[in-house]
C-alpha cells in the first residue's frame, strides 16, 4: 500500500464524482453555454455573496488573473515572503502583470495590519513603485496550513480602504480554514475584492479553481483568462466534479485535520525530529534534528512506501487528504513510531 502525503493535489476522483461527471450536461463555456459550469459559478458566487465567479484550470491562473485585474505594469503588490503568488507561480506576477512584490517578513505566511500599512509606498513619491494591492493567503501553504485571525484580516481591509488598495485572497485552501475555524464564506466575500478557491486540493476534484469578485473588477476577467489560454470548452464535466465535491467533500475536511493533528503529535515524540509547527488544518511541517540526514530520512520512509516532500531549509511536509484512508493512517503512525 502506497501512502502518498506529498500533497492534497494527488487525489483521484471518487466513483461518485466520476458518475456525476459522466452524466453532466455540457456546452461551450467560451460562449458561456455550458449549463453545468454556469450552475457551479452561480452556486459559488452565491455561497460567498459575491457578484461573479469564473472557473480556471489552475489556482495559479486564477491568482494571476486577479493580480492583472488589480494592477497596472510597474505597480506593486504587498504580500508575505511565503506567498504562493511570489514563490510558486513561476514568476507570473512580473511575467504577466509587470508588477513587483513587496514582501512582508510575517509569521507562518501571515502579517499584521500595521506591517501591511508600513509597506505601502507613498503614492506621490514617484521614485517607488505605486502600491495597488494587498494579497493574503488562507490557509497559508508554506506557513504549514495556518489560518488567519479574521479580526486581523478586517484590520488589513481597513488599511486597504484607507489607501485605496485592492484586497485579494488566495484561498486555494480556504475550505480548510472555513471548516477548521467554523467560519462562513460570506464573511470572506464581504471583506475581499477578489477570492480564488481551489477545487482540486482538499475537495478532491481532478482540475479546477474559481475566481470570485464584484462585477466591476470581474468585467475584465474573461478577457484575461482568454489571453492566458484558459478559455475552455465543454468544462461541464469538471463543473460536475466541483458541484459533487461541494456536496460531499467539504464537511469531511475535518477528518483530514484530525489525522494531521495526530501525525503531528507522533512526530513531536520522535527522536529525530527537532520541531513540529502547530498543526491547524491538513498540513504538517516539521524539521529534523541537525545530525539527521534528510535524504536518508526520506529514503527510510519511502522504503516503507511512505512519500512526503522536502520544503527546503531542512523542513519536511506532509499533507492529509481525501485519499489518505483510516487504514493508511494507522500504518503511518506505526511506521513513524518504529522509525
Ligand atoms: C496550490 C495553490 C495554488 C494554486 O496552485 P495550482 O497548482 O496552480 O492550482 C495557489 N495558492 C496556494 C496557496 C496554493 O497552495
Amino acid at each position: 500500500m502506497k501512502i502518498d502525503l506529498r500533497s492534497d493535489t494527488l487525489t483521484k476522483p471518487t466513483n461518485g464524482m466520476l458518475e456525476a461527471m459522466l452524466s453532466a450536461r455540457v456546452g461551450d463555456d467560451v460562449y458561456k453555454e455550458d449549463p453545468s459550469m454556469n450552475t457551479l459559478e452561480r452556486r459559488l458566487a452565491e455561497l460567498f455573496g459575491m457578484d461573479e465567479a469564473l472557473f480556471f484550470p489552475t489556482g495559479s491562473m486564477a491568482n494571476q488573473t486577479a493580480l492583472k485585474l488589480h494592477t497596472n505594469p510597474g505597480e506593486q503588490v504587498i504580500c508575505d515572503k511565503y506567498a504562493h503568488i511570489y514563490n510558486y507561480e513561476g514568476g507570473g506576477a512580473s511575467f504577466n502583470s509587470g508588477i513587483s512584490c513587496k514582501l512582508i517578513d510575517g509569521h507562518r505566511g501571515m502579517f499584521t495590519a500595521n506591517q501591511a500599512e508600513i509597506s505601502i509606498n507613498p503614492p506621490d513619491f514617484y521614485h517607488s513603485p505605486l502600491t495597488s494591492l494587498i494579497a493574503v493567503e488562507n490557509t497559508t501553504n508554506k506557513g504549514g496550513g495556518a489560518c488567519w485571525d479574521f479580526e486581523e484580516l478586517k484590520q488589513i481591509k481597513e488599511v486597504a480602504n484607507r489607501h485605496n488598495l485592492g484586497f485579494h485572497l488566495d484561498g486555494a485552501r480556504l475550505w480548510n480554514a472555513l471548516i477548521a475555524k467554523n467560519e462562513n464564506p460570506k464573511q470572506y466575500g464581504e471583506l475581499f475584492d477578489t477570492i480564488s478557491v481551489c477545487l482540486s486540493k482538499g475537495l478532491g476534484c481532478p482540475i479546477g479553481s474559481v475566481l470570485l469578485g464584484n462585477k466591476d473588477l470581474m468585467k475584465g476577467a474573461m478577457r484575461v483568462r482568454k489571453i492566458l489560454g484558459g478559455g475552455m470548452r465543454q468544462v461541464g464535466y469538471l463543473a460536475a466534479a466541483g458541484l459533487y465535491a461541494l456536496d460531499n467533500h467539504l464537511e469531511r475536511l475535518a477528518e483530514d485535520h484530525k489525522k494531521a493533528k495526530a501525525i503531528g503529535e507522533v512526530l513531536k515524540k520522535m527522536a529525530s525530529v527537532k520541531k513540529v509547527e502547530p498543526v491547524e488544518t491538513n498540513i504538517i511541517i516539521f524539521e529534523l534534528k541537525d545530525h539527521i540526514d534528510e535524504t536518508e530520512f526520506l529514503n527510510k520512509l519511502s522504503e516503507k512506501h511512505i512519500h512526503i516532500i522536502g520544503m527546503g531549509s531542512r523542513k519536511l511536509r506532509m499533507v492529509t487528504h481525501l485519499d489518505y484512508t483510516d487504514d493508511m493512517h494507522m500504518k503511518l503512525l506505526l511506521a513513524l513510531q518504529e522509525l
